[in-house]
């Protein structure tokens, strides 16, 4: 098992996938904007190390996968976990407020991505996960720019298993249901109990569920797959 790189793990599901890797004997790196206590907290915990990038932020981006390297050794696996959500209604919508999301959402992906590869080119091997939204296949009434930005990394982990799978890498997406994080604690009792009611399985999905669909996708175990949207639902 090498090094993972994982951006925004300093909560929710990025940190259920800090935990989910360490377990499985990963060497990790993780990201966090602004949450430092709770990033040293989880790298005492884990044993990885966290460093400080806001994804939209190109040169933090390179400059903590360049220090993960240093750090770790050569990265085998990406998960561009790290992202916003919004609710708000189209025609208030803003130019600043899709420059943002598409930003953190869609650019952060890209730079992550883009920072991780020459590594993974030079050695003909890696593994990169994005992390979708059910929202990004379906759409989303009033979060349009959410579900744009997450429809677009589909496109892009697609695009992306078929440009370097020649060279040895695979490219793959999970795209969550409703999960509980705190993501969705602006949500009332009353619309989580809808969404789980709405949810097949009825129930919310847990983080360390997301992560453990993360961290097979990044392993040997699944190395045939490439290309794939993985949703992670309970069948919603
Ligand atoms: P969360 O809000 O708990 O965590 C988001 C993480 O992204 C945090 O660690 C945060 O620090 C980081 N982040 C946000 N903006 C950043 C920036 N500019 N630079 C660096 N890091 C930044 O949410 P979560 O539920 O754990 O979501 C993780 C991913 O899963 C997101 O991409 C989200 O869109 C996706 N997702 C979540 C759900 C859900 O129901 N919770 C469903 C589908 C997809």
């Amino acid at each position: 098992m090498g090094a993972v790189f994982i951006t925004g793990g300093s909560r929710g599901i990025g940190a259920a996938c800090v935990r989910a890797c360490a377990a499985a004997g990963w060497r990790v790196a993780f990201t966090y904007r602004e949450s430092r206590a709770a990033a040293e907290q989880l790298a005492a915990e884990t044993g990885a190390i966290a460093l400080r990038a806001d994804m939209a932020d190109g040169a933090a981006v390179a400059r903590a996968v360049t220090q993960a390297e240093q750090a770790l050794g050569a990265i085998e696996a990406v998960i561009c976990n790290a992202g916003i959500a919004e609710q708000k209604l189209f025609q208030d919508l803003t130019d600043a407020d899709w420059q943002r999301m598409l930003e953190v959402d869609l650019l952060g992906a890209v730079r992550t991505i883009r920072a991780a590869l020459p590594g993974m080119l030079h050695r003909k091997r890696g593994s990169i996960v994005t992390v979708s939204s059910i929202w990004g296949q379906t759409g989303a009434s009033c979060e349009s720019h959410y579900a744009a930005s997450k429809a677009a990394l589909i496109g892009l982990t697609r695009s992306l298993a078929l440009e370097l799978g020649p060279s040895g890498i695979r490219v793959n997406c999970v795209a969550p249901g409703v999960i509980d994080t705190d993501m969705n604690a602006v949500h009332s009792a009353e619309i989580r109990a809808a969404l789980a009611a709405d949810t097949p399985l009825g129930r919310l999905g847990t983080a360390s569920e997301v992560a453990d669909s993360i961290v097979y996708l990044c392993s040997s175990r699944s190395s045939f797959v490439t290309g794939q949207v993985l949703g992670v639902t309970g069948g919603f």
